[in-house]
C-alpha cells in the first residue's frame, strides 16, 4: 500500500510500504476512507532528527474494518469507524474514568512504534476499545465533521471542559489553529457568553466568528493581555483554552485568566517547564490538561455532528489525495492552509 512517511524535518515522501497485518488477535485493519493532517505533525515537521527508516505519519482518521483478529467482539467487518489519535483497551482503570489516553495498555498512532494513519490502510491495536462505530448512514456531506472527532473536536472540548467553561462564562481561546477553532465551537455549545479568540488570521477569525466567537484580539504578548482585560471589565477570562504549546501562547493563556480562573492546555508543549508561574501561584488559576482522551468524547459530540448543530468539518479548507500529502504539510506549516483532509 502507499503511505506517507517522515526521514526528517521538512521531508516528507509518499511510498509503497508493506500491507498492514494482523499482530495481535485483538487488532483490527480498517481501510482509511479520510484522514488529515495535524497541527501536532508540523513539530516534527519542523524539527524531526533525521531517520533512515522514516515514520509513518498520521493520527486521525475514519474508514471501514477491513479484517478483525481472532479476539475482536465488539467491532465487525464492514463497520464504519471513528479511529481516535490514541489507541486504547477500553476495561483499565484510566479507561473506565473516562482518560482513554492514559490506558495501561495503550499509545499513540502515527509514533516510532504503531504506524499511521495518513496511508490507504492502517493497524489498529485494540479494536474493541480504540474504535468508535458510526451506523452506516452517515451522509458524505458529514465525512469531515465526523473525521474531527478523532482529534480535533475532541482536543478542542476538552480543552473547554478543563477550563471549566459553563453557561454564562467569559472564554478565550489562544490560537486560531483548526483546535482553537474546535475550542471555540465546544465553548459555544457549553454555554460561554463571551468568546474571545486571540488569533491574526483573516479566514481562520472568520471562521471563528461564524463558529461563536465574540470579539477578537490580534494583538500579541502584553498587547493581548490588555485587549483582554479591556474586554472583560479589567479582571480577565473565567475560562482560558491553550490550543498553541509554545512559551509566550502559554504566559498568556495564564494572564489573562481571571483570578481563581482556569487554563486547559491542548497545545502540545515545546518546553519543558510551565511558564507564568508567578501569576497563576497570585491568582489561584487552575492549569490543567493534556492529550484529550477524544474517545470518551465521541458519545457527547456525535449526536451534535449527526444532526448538523456544530459543523466542526469547516476547519478542512484543502483537500488532497495521498500524492498531495508532502504539500499539505507545506501549506499547513507556511499558514496557507488551516487544515489538510487527505482521500487516500
Ligand atoms: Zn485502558
Amino acid at each position: 500500500m502507499r503511505a506517507t512517511l517522515m526521514y526528517g524535518a521538512g521531508d516528507v515522501r509518499i511510498e509503497n510500504v508493506p500491507d498492514p497485518q494482523i499482530i495481535e488477535p485483538t487488532d483490527a485493519l480498517i481501510r482509511v476512507t479520510r484522514a488529515c493532517v495535524c497541527g501536532s505533525d508540523l513539530w516534527p515537521y519542523q524539527k524531526m532528527e533525521r531517520s533512515d527508516t522514516g515514520r509513518v505519519m498520521g493520527h486521525e482518521a475514519i474508514g471501514v474494518v477491513e479484517e478483525v483478529g481472532a479476539d475482536v467482539r465488539r467491532i465487525k467487518r464492514g463497520d464504519f469507524v471513528i479511529m481516535p489519535f490514541a489507541f486504547s483497551d477500553g476495561t483499565c482503570v484510566f479507561c473506565h474514568d473516562g482518560l482513554q489516553t492514559s490506558c495501561v495498555h495503550g499509545g499513540f498512532f502515527g509514533t516510532p512504534e504503531v504506524a499511521g494513519a495518513q496511508a490507504e490502510a492502517v493497524r489498529i491495536p485494540l479494536a474493541d476499545g480504540t474504535l468508535f462505530p458510526i451506523g452506516a448512514h452517515a451522509d458524505d456531506a458529514l465525512m469531515p465533521s465526523l473525521l474531527t472527532l478523532a482529534d480535533v473536536m475532541g482536543t478542542g472540548h476538552h480543552a473547554a471542559v478543563i477550563a471549566r467553561v459553563a453557561p454564562g462564562k467569559s472564554v478565550a481561546v489562544v490560537g486560531d489553529g483548526a483546535v482553537g477553532l474546535c475550542g471555540v465551537i465546544a465553548a459555544k455549545r457549553l454555554g460561554a457568553e463571551q468568546i474571545i479568540i486571540l488569533g491574526r488570521h483573516a479566514d481562520r477569525i472568520a471562521l471563528a466568528k461564524d463558529f461563536g466567537a465574540t470579539n477578537v484580539v490580534s494583538e500579541r504578548g502584553d498587547g493581548a493581555v490588555d485587549r483582554v482585560r479591556e474586554l472583560t471589565g479589567g479582571y480577565g477570562v473565567h475560562s482560558v483554552l491553550e490550543c498553541v504549546g509554545l512559551e509566550q501562547a502559554m504566559n498568556t493563556a495564564i494572564s489573562i485568566a481571571r483570578p481563581g480562573g482556569a487554563v486547559g492546555r491542548v497545545g502540545v508543549p515545546q518546553e519543558q517547564t510551565i511558564p507564568g508561574s508567578e501569576p497563576a501561584f497570585y491568582n489561584n488559576v487552575t492549569v490543567g490538561g493534556g492529550p484529550a482522551p477524544v474517545r470518551a468524547y465521541i458519545e457527547e459530540l456525535l449526536p451534535d455532528v449527526l444532526e448538523g448543530n456544530i459543523g466542526p468539518g469547516r476547519v478542512f479548507d484543502r483537500t488532497v489525495g495521498l500524492d498531495g500529502v508532502p504539500g499539505g504539510y507545506r501549506a499547513m506549516n507556511d499558514r496557507e492552509a488551516i487544515k489538510v483532509m487527505v482521500t487516500p
